[in-house]
């Protein structure tokens, strides 16, 4: 597993120079409305006459907790993260996104293309849940299952190509395991509710690690609305 964040919602120069200059915020709001998280305090107040308030972390706040969404919409982020074919349709679920993957119909599928998984033993009581406490000698059994299961499809798969076999056909006998790369744009607003979901426990441990790691990275990003959403503490 691996994200990497491609990009993030960027206030230009013009429109801060045209708000400074043509519609009069004081210069002291420059450093505010340069930042995407003080844009988005400055595009919230748009109903309102007082602009004249540098302090938008409590407005956030404010907002984020009264439902009001809509002004987490004014900022996009993008990630590229590379999984397995087993946890990209659970990402592909979330709808308000807007994706790229890699197809396996265009371009072939090479040799190191699997994630190794974890082995964990099911939960009786929790159809959502597995737990990490199977021995060391399954584990590494099930290592070596994933690796010959891996080297047989692969080998079915090549096969399928040097005989002249379409990609999109080929590509049947792959496992979920497969590795898949993709590009998953939103707003904040979505990202925050799919943090709040996929890094939940009740989440597959594969795809809470991807959003673990997203959570990370928007923290860094945006850390008034990852405050406020609740992700780190002051
Ligand atoms: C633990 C778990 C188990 C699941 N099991 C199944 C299953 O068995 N079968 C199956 O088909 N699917 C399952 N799903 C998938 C699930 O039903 C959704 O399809 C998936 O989580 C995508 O969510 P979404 O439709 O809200 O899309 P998103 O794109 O995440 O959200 C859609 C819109 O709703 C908004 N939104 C989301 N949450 C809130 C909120 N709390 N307040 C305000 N706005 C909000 C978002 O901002 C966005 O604008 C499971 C999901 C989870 C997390």
């Amino acid at each position: 597993m691996k994200i990497r964040l491609v990009s993030k919602t960027t206030v230009d120069p013009s429109y801060v120079k045209y708000l400074l200059e043509e519609i009069g915020v004081p210069e002291e709001f420059k450093d505010v409305i340069e930042e995407p998280e003080g844009l988005i305090a400055y595009i919230a107040r748009v109903s309102s006459s007082n602009q004249a308030n540098n302090k938008y972390a409590g407005l956030i706040r404010y907002c984020m907790s009264h439902g009001h969404w809509s002004i987490l919409e004014m900022a996009n982020v993008v990630f590229e993260i590379e999984t397995s074919r087993a946890i990209s349709p659970q990402i592909l679920r979330h709808r308000s996104f807007s994706f790229q993957e890699f197809s396996q119909r265009y371009a072939a599928v090479d040799s190191s293309g699997i994630e190794i998984y974890a082995a964990r033993r099911q939960d009786t009581k929790n159809r959502q849940n597995s737990i990490a406490d199977i021995s060391p000698e399954i584990a590494a059994e099930w290592d070596r299952r994933q690796l010959e299961n891996w080297k047989s499809s692969f080998e079915h798969y090549t096969w399928a190509l040097d005989n002249e076999i379409a990609k999109e056909c080929a590509r049947m006998v792959l496992p979920l395991q497969t590795k898949t790369r993709m590009f998953m744009n939103g707003t904040l607003r979505s990202w925050v509710h799919y943090i709040s979901l996929r890094a939940d426990t009740a989440t597959q441990a594969e795809h809470q690690e991807i959003a673990s790691a997203i959570k990370a990275q928007l923290c860094e990003s945006f850390p008034i609305v990852a405050e406020a959403a609740q992700w780190i503490t002051e």
